[in-house]
Formats: structure tokens, sequence, C-alpha cells
């Protein structure tokens, strides 16, 4: 059966053609949801939206921008009158040390990661509070749970943590107005973010490592993604679930 029938989906970071937003947008159109993909380019977003359908939306929205954040949620409840789903996906990363990291990159690093999942958060609790219903998942990272995933640099790991506090904080808060709150921590998940970083013979060897051998897949995020915004979780709010193979045990 459709775990989404007739919802409205919105997913940031989601144009990317190999990411995991788009991988959860298809699942979750697949499940009956109009989508509305948010990227950084617009285009980018209203073509990965049209590739999946004609009912699907893509706009402009950098996750860092409180203002941008409010005026696509305005827009997003004009046109569709609700919002049942905020995946909060948008993410960078950036390999450096600790002593690497210069201002301007922990701005970056922290604005997209963990400012960008209140902003956007921000911007779709009023009208969940009005429905007196919703679902949303965030995006973190095993980085987060033990200091450093494969690529991610400090200040990654303390954004995604940093994630963590906030969903927690929030399913708290909104628990009462029926809005359900999570994360998702993701082990080392074969998509772009990784490409130019990691070669073929590396992420061999890291799949050794790994429980599971191997690294994941785009879809199988999508896949936890979808428990969590469906009622098939109704009685789940402010926890963290593993995607990882394996690779953290705890
Ligand atoms: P990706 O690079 O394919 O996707 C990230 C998307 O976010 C891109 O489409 C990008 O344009 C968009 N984005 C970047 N900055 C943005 C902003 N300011 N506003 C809106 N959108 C923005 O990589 P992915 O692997 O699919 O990453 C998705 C999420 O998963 C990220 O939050 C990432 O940190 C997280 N994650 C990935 C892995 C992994 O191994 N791939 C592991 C753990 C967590």
């Amino acid at each position: 059966s459709l775990l989404l029938d007739g919802k409205v989906a919105v997913i940031s970071g989601a144009a990317s053609p190999r990411g995991i937003g788009l991988a959860t947008a298809r699942l979750f159109a697949a499940h009956g949801a109009t989508v509305v993909i948010l990227d950084l380019d617009g285009q980018a977003a209203a073509a990965a939206a049209a590739g999946i359908g004609p009912a699907h939306r893509g706009y402009a929205c950098n996750v860092a921008d409180k203002d941008a954040c409010l005026r696509v949620a305005d827009r997003i409840v004009t046109e569709f009158g609700r919002i049942d789903v905020l995946i909060n996906n948008a993410g960078i990363t950036q390999p450096v040390k600790t002593l690497e990291i210069d201002p301007a990159s922990w701005d970056r690093i922290v604005d997209v990661n963990l400012r960008g999942v209140l902003y956007l958060s921000q911007a779709v609790l009023p009208q969940m509070q009005k429905q007196r219903s919703g679902s949303i998942a965030c995006m973190s990272s095993v980085s987060a749970q033990r200091g450093g995933g494969i690529l991610g640099g400090p200040h990654y790991s303390a954004a995604k943590a940093g994630v963590l506090g906030l969903a927690k904080a929030m399913a708290r808060e909104f628990g009462p107005d029926n809005i359900r709150i999570n994360c998702v921590t993701p082990g080392l998940i074969d998509t772009d973010i990784t490409s130019g970083k990691l070669d073929d013979a590396k992420k061999a060897e890291i799949a050794a490592t790994i429980p599971l051998n191997r690294l994941g897949k785009a879809d199988e995020i999508a896949g936890a993604y979808l428990f969590l915004a469906s009622d098939l979780s109704s009685y789940i709010t402010g926890a963290v679930i593993d995607v990882n193979g394996g690779m953290l045990i705890h």
C-alpha cells in the first residue's frame, strides 16, 4: 500500500542526481506523496522534480538563509495547502583536520548542516502546528557518533552532532502538537559527496571494515526516511536511526 498517500513532502538538498535527497524524493513519490525538492540551484531542483513527474515541484532554497526558507514554505503552503513531511537532508562536508579549520570553513559547514536544519524547521513548524500533525526527519551522520566518519572534518562532526541535540529538543517541544522529529545517522553512502575524495581501492578497503562488507546506497537511506515520514513510525519521536551497515554498533 502507499505509505504517503496524499501527503506533501518537502526535501532539502534533493537535486543532486546520485544523492540521498533525490532517491528519497523518488521513493516518496512512488508512495503517493507530492514532493517539493529544495536545492541551491532552482533550475536543477525544478528539473529533478519534473524528472519524477508533473505533480512535483522544485524550488531554489539555500537552507542557511532564513528568509529564503520562510519564503519557500509560504509558497508551498499557498500552492498545496499543507506540509506533512520535512526532510532536512541538505548538507556539505570538507575533509580537513582540526588545526586546518579556518573561521570561514567552520561557518560554512555549520551553517548548512546545522543552522539550515533550524531555519527550514522554523519555516514549516507553524504550518504543522496548525494541522496538528507532521513528521520531520533530520540528516545527521555516524560522524557525529564516533567522532569523524571517513571524510568529514571535526567541524562536520560537530555540526552533525548538533543536529542530534537540536532534533531531540524540537521533538520534546513539538510532541504535544503531534509533530514527530527524528534523525538518521548514515555510515558511508555511495553518492557524489565523496566524489573525487575516495577512489575504488579506498572504498574497497573501507568496505572490508564494515560488517555488511559494502558501502550503503542512497535508496537505503531513503527507506529509513520513508519509515520516519510515514505512519509506520507514529509513536517514534526524538529517535536516531543508524543506517550504517554495522560500521558503528553501540
Ligand atoms: P550530495 O552532495 O549528493 O547531496 C547534497 C545536496 O545538498 C546537494 O544537492 C547540494 O546541492 C545540496 N545543498 C548543499 N548546500 C545546500 C544549501 N545551503 N541549501 C540547500 N541545499 C544545499 O550528497 P549526499 O551524500 O546525498 O548528502 C545528503 C546528506 O547526507 C548530507 O547532509 C550529508 O552530509 C549526509 N550524509 C551523507 C553521507 C554519505 O556517506 N554520503 C553519510 C552521512 C550523512
